[in-house]
Formats: C-alpha cells, structure tokens, sequence
C-alpha cells in the first residue's frame, strides 16, 4: 500500500542541533513513538557518503516532543533535524511522508507531486549533509539545493527535464523561505 501524500506545510524551516565536541553519536535518546524509515535511507546514505539511519514518527504531538526535548524549547518550524557527523536523521511527518510516497512511487506520479516534494528532498538532502560533518548552515543548505537534483532522479523517480526544472524551482522558493543563517551562502 502506498502512503498518501501529506499537504505540506508553508514557510517550514529546518533546524539542526549544533555539533558536540567529541560525540560520534545524537545526545539524545530517539523516542519509542519514532521508527525507522528504512526505505528512505539508501537515499541518505547517497548523500551522507556513509550509511546513515532515517527515523521518523507519525504525529506531529511526538515530532514537536521530541524537538523540544532536543532544544530545549519550541521549534514550531523545524522539519528534519541531525547531529553534524552523526549517523541518524530525523524527518517530521509530513515531509517523511511525502518522501516515503516518492520513493515508491512510478515516475509518472512522484513527477505530478514535485511542488510537495521539493521541501521533503530538500530536507533530507540537508540533514544527510550534516551527517558527514559539516555545522555550518549556510554551506549545508547551499550544498543541499545543489545535490538534490541527483538525488531526486536517483531515488524519488523524477525525471530530468521540466519535471526536474519544475521541482528545483519549487525547491528555490522554499530554501529562499528559510532563516538568513540557510540562505547566507546562496
Ligand atoms: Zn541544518
């Protein structure tokens, strides 16, 4: 059964947990309400250069727990979040959702959803970034916007052409969306 696709939510940003000296590993237990989102993680191990764990929870109760716990506070926009040189990823359930529908879907579907999957690859593609070290979020998310295109046609089914041109443009206008800090690269 393929998971329906989730509306995606507006003016989303992502935010990421700041590296910890000397820690190989999240500072933080994974909550019993996530599970792992193994389909999506070929994917981010393409990205992260290594293998990497994908996890993800149905509810955005959870999602928003989980965030705070890390925090310490609210982060209402934040979407996907990974420790700089980690091996785990975190994706909120919208997005997992949307990734999970692309990554089994035919190409003539994942190409009619590019406007709700340019946010969702964008993210992964982000937080995979991190995991191969890099903190600083300008070079992430500048990186992020320039590897997602293969990313997307290797493992989310879109095609080269307009349907590529018409998700990277979607993706422009969410990364232009995002807090200075993302942008101040490209
Ligand atoms: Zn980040």
């Amino acid at each position: 059964m393929r998971p329906a696709l989730a509306a995606l939510a507006v003016a989303v940003a992502t935010v990421c947990l700041p590296a910890v000296a000397g820690a190989d590993e999240p500072g933080f237990v994974t909550p019993p309400t996530f599970a792992r989102a193994k389909a999506l993680e070929p994917a981010a191990s393409y990205v992260a250069g290594k293998p990497a764990q994908v996890w993800c929870t149905k509810t955005y109760a959870s999602w928003n727990s989980f965030v705070r716990q890390v925090f310490g506070v609210s982060e209402p926009g934040a979407n996907g979040m990974a420790l700089p040189g980690g091996a785990a990823l975190y994706i909120a359930p919208d997005e997992c959702n949307n990734l999970l529908f692309a990554v089994q879907a035919d190409p003539q579907d994942a190409n009619a959803a590019v406007k709700a999957l340019a946010g969702p690859i964008e993210t992964l593609t982000h937080e995979a970034i991190h995991l191969r070290g890099e903190s600083d979020e300008g070079i992430t998310d500048c990186d992020a916007m320039h590897e997602m295109p293969g990313v997307a046609v290797r493992h989310f089914h879109i095609t080269p052409g307009k349907h590529l041109r018409a998700l990277m443009a979607a993706a422009w206008i969410y990364h232009r969306q995002s807090p200075a800090a993302y942008t101040a690269v490209c």
